[in-house]
């Protein structure tokens, strides 16, 4: 194999680990890392916690993945997007960003890893508002809040805005949290525990508006202040959107692939023959779940190494498995640490601690009296061991006497 060229699109978590992954199984052959920031590859979740703090340096931001560029050997390509794909040919179209020259490469294997941006509020271009997904949107962001502004507004109680939320009011600015929905992250968690989040920013002294979207920004040429639905307007020097990303797949529309709110691949994250596709930008058919996508630090590894392989099992055949992790993620706000293993439901049971105490276990349990899920506060150790016993289909008493008392 060591004549064969892999390309992985996109360099960041899950195109890294990938590329790892690949000499960790023996790939000799020619690695081509190709991303389109200035930056090599770094990990994201500083950015809305303690870098966005000022309590973490860039170095801090590298991968591990990363760490060992000797074991690595990768031809690693920044400032270079993939600007078209043919998945008959097996080729790419890349483009430099400095000067806008195109080259056409082919690929033996590739790995589409070119994750998802920040969406954006339509139609506004005023200074002082931000979105945060990259290391330049941090630094911006950093400069402001260490101005000191009178007034930050939040848009969006989603993962960006809880987490800027909670690191703005601990470097002691005053914000406020706009939330369209009744209560916050209803997607990947219950009414209540969502509300306690509310509780823990409010109890911080964040005010937090919630059922009431966001009707415009108000400015000339720099934010002044958000108009809510209600006709209430807020003022405003620096306003933060965090109302979820879109999937950057626009460049190979036209490829071949199938695209859908992702990369849509088969069970074994295959996207085409010999491309895979991993990280926040696939969308797979997981055996338990159906078709998803995961945004989330957890996944981006897991399948950046899962991708690698079976990429490598179409030259070797070796069996492949489906791809079939347990879905978790945490976030850490003031001094929790929030995690979930699983899914949620509306069937919960708390069997640890209360959400008064905001320390606590709780499991999701669906119609059949199954566990889907476990959502744990301040309790780091429950929440591996929920995931392990998720993952080996344990019966709900089982995950009430582990993680109960
Ligand atoms: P990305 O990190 O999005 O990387 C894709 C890369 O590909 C980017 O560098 C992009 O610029 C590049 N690219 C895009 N298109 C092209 C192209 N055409 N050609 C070349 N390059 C391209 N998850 C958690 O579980 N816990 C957390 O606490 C957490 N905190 C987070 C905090 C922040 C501020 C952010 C932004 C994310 C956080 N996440 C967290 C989510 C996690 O970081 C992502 O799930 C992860 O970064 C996904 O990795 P990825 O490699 O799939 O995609
Ligand atoms: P998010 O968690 O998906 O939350 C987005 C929020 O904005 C949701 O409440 C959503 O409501 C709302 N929203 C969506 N479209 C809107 C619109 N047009 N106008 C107003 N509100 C809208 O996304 P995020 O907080 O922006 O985070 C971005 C990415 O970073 C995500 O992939 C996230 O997983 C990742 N991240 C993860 C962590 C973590 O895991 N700790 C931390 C930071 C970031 P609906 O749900 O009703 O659509």
């Amino acid at each position: 194999m060591s004549d064969r060229r892999i390309v992985v699109a996109g360099a960041s978590l899950a195109g890294a680990q990938a590329a790892q992954t690949l000499r960790r199984q023996g790939f000799e052959g020619v690695i081509e890392l190709i991303g389109d920031e200035a930056h090599a590859p770094y990990n994201r979740p500083p950015l809305s916690k303690k870098y966005l703090a000022g309590e973490a340096d860039y170095d801090s931001l590298r991968l591990r993945s990363m760490a060992d560029p000797a074991e690595l050997n990768v031809d690693l390509q920044l400032g270079r997007r993939v600007s078209g794909l043919d998945v008959g040919n097996q080729t790419l179209q890349v483009t430099s960003l400095a000067d806008a020259a195109t080259v056409e490469v082919s690929y033996d294997g590739l790995i589409i890893a070119t994750g998802a941006r920040a969406r954006r509020l339509p139609g506004v271009d005023l200074d002082g508002v931000f979105e945060l997904r990259t290391v330049d949107d941090a630094d911006r962001l950093r400069a402001e809040f260490e101005a000191g502004p009178a007034r930050v507004v939040v848009i969006g109680a989603g993962f960006i805005g809880a987490e800027v939320a909670a690191t703005a009011r601990e470097a002691g600015l005053a914000v406020t949290l706009v939330e369209a929905e009744e209560a916050p992250l209803q997607r990947v968690l219950d009414r209540d525990a969502g509300m306690a989040i509310v509780d823990l920013h409010r109890g911080h002294g964040v005010d937090v508006r919630l059922g009431v979207g966001v009707q415009r920004l108000v400015g000339e040429q720099r934010i002044s202040g958000v108009e809510l639905a209600d006709g209430t307007v807020i003022d405003a020097d620096v306003v933060v959107v965090g109302i979820g990303v879109i999937p950057n797949t626009e460049w190979a529309d036209d490829s071949g692939l199938a695209i859908d709110n992702g990369v849509v691949c088969d069970a074994t994250c295959l996207a085409a023959p010999n491309a895979v596709a991993v990280g926040d930008v696939a969308r797979w058919d997981h055996p338990r779940y159906g078709l998803i996508r995961s945004e989330q630090w957890d996944n981006a590894v897991e399948q950046g190494s899962f991708g690698a392989k079976r990429l490598l099992a179409a030259w070797t055949g070796d069996p492949v498995e489906p791809f079939a992790p347990i879905p978790s993620f945490w976030s850490d706000q003031y001094d929790r640490k929030i995690q979930l293993s699983g899914v949620p439901s509306d069937n919960v049971e708390i069997v640890q601690g209360s959400l008064a105490e905001q320390r606590f276990v709780q499991l999701y349990i669906d119609g059949q009296g199954r566990p889907t899920g476990a959502l744990t506060w301040n309790r780091p150790r429950q929440s591996m061991q929920a995931r392990m016993l998720l993952d080996n289909d344990a019966e709900l008493d089982e995950m009430r006497e582990a993680l109960g008392g």
